[in-house]
């Protein structure tokens, strides 16, 4: 286990760093681009997809698979719009705008400040505050009206209250127990910067966790702990978190209490996960707009309740983010040359092990293609034949691969190849026969410790 408090504290990258990094190697491309992109819309490319495969599925095993009491569903995106008039999208999903009287520009007022235009610098110029709904609307069917009007979803949560029953009936669930789901929301943001932190289009990974009213306030106390030992897990130095209680101004009026789990961006703190306690303001809503009594029968006490409701909800596009951030390093090598890392985890780095055959010479090539088809089934394997050794070696390092094999001309005579630790850069001579063990035993040492549950103070 390793303990990355030890390791640096400073987030080193600034986003200008790493928007560059991620494009350079494949993470993360304007959308379209050939196009001139599309304001803050990003394509996801080949490492890109690796990493967030990975985060997805970490947080499904650790909230689903890992557990008896949280079971998954997917659904719609686009539905019945009573859904957003029942859960208050409709009305109250909206930010108040104001518009600058010199440039134009449509601004979040609550963002503005010294009363200045961040756009052009004109001071005090601004139309009043409208509240501007922030749903993105589309039409189904082949006439546009009113009543044809539908919208992409704000958020996943609501696919969860929607088919409270469904699930619970299905699945014959006693309280307490949860509901997850992962998938794309969508919200017509204003102030879209950041890079990936904030964009209209993102995905999330929400959990609807349904529980007695009586004890939902220590259901919510238990899952702040876990949501922080997850981030732990992914390893996100501890330094680099902090869990926020919102002050009663902050909770909406059904909340008891909701905390951020935050991170130390170089631009100051900023929300990666929201903890909400919800109540039972969605069921409640759902039951007067469907019709539908949504109540749990409890068999032990013969009552009918509304279950409070506590939703752990974090967005995937921010959490890669936060990693890459987390995880970039400079370095300074003996010869004074500069080595950028990205010190993934094993489990969360897009590659865990690259196969490089020292050249491409033929005598080579069929014993390093066969290293690769022994690795293919136990690890996430890049083979890299391409320019010197030296080289390939930055490049893994810059896309965070923790180990690379070196397949060299002593191989053939041997049996054995070369083990090189990205972290230490380190090199180990390993018989062909132990490899795959070898390397799982490194890659396990490599995760990052986490404490218990009782371990966290919150
Ligand atoms: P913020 O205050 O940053 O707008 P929020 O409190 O509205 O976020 P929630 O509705 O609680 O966010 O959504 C849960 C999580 O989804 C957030 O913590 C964040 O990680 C992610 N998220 C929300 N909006 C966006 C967005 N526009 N782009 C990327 N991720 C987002």
């Amino acid at each position: 286990m390793t303990d990355r408090t030890e390791t640096a504290s400073e987030i080193k990258a600034d986003l200008e760093t790493i928007t560059s990094l991620a494009k350079r190697r494949g993470f993360v491309f304007p959308s379209a681009e050939i196009y001139g992109g599309f304001e803050a819309t990003y394509d996801y490319g080949p490492l890109g997809v690796e990493l967030r495969r990975n985060i997805r599925d970490l947080w499904w095993r650790s909230m689903v698979h890992q557990r008896q009491d949280v079971v998954g569903i997917e659904a719609a995106i686009v539905t019945n719009p009573r859904v957003w008039e029942a859960s208050g999208h409709v009305e109250v999903f909206h930010d108040p705008m104001v518009d600058c009287l010199k440039c134009q520009a449509r601004l979040r007022a609550d963002h503005i400040e010294d009363n200045t235009c961040p756009n052009c610098g004109t001071v005090g110029q601004f139309t009043e505050p409208r509240n501007f709904n922030m749903m993105l609307r589309t039409n189904i069917g082949p006439v546009e009206s009113s009543e044809s009007a539908a919208y992409l979803r704000p958020e996943t949560a609501q696919g969860m209250f929607v088919n409270f029953e469904n699930v619970q009936q299905t699945t014959r669930r006693r309280l307490p127990f949860g509901i997850a789901q992962i998938g794309k929301s969508f919200r017509n943001e204003i102030t879209v910067k950041q890079f990936i932190f904030r964009t209209r289009e993102f995905e999330q990974m929400e959990m609807e966790y349904f529980c007695h009213p009586d004890e939902s306030l220590d259901w919510h106390a238990y899952w702040k702990k876990e949501r922080l030992r997850f981030h732990y897990s992914l390893g996100i130095r501890p330094q680099h978190l902090r869990l926020r209680d919102h002050t009663p101004e902050e909770l909406s009026h059904y909340s008891k209490a909701t905390a951020d789990i935050e991170v130390h961006y170089p631009w100051g703190w900023g929300e990666l996960e929201g903890i909400a306690h919800r109540g039972d303001f969605d069921l409640t809503q759902h039951s007067k707009f469907s019709g539908k009594t949504l109540t749990y029968f409890d068999p032990e006490t013969n009552e009918h309740v509304v279950p409070h409701v506590v939703e752990p909800a974090l967005g995937l596009d921010r959490t890669m983010l936060t990693l890459m951030m987390d995880a970039y390093d400079e370095e300074t090598l003996e010869g004074g040359e500069t080595r950028t890392v990205l010190r993934f985890a094993p489990h969360v780095a897009p590659v865990a092990v690259a196969i490089l055959p020292l050249s491409r010479n033929e005598k080579l090539v069929p014993t390093a293609r066969q290293v690769w088809e022994q690795l293919g089934p136990h690890f996430r394997t890049q083979y890299d034949d391409a320019q010197s050794i030296g080289r390939r070696y930055r490049r893994q390092d810059e896309i965070g691969t923790p180990l690379c094999v070196t397949v060299d001309f002593d191989t053939l005579d041997d049996q054995a190849v070369t083990i090189r630790d990205r972290d230490t850069m380190q090199q180990e001579r390993v018989p062909l026969t132990g490899l795959v063990t070898a390397l799982t035993t490194r890659l396990e040492a490599l995760r990052p410790a986490v404490p218990s549950h009782d371990e966290i103070a919150v």
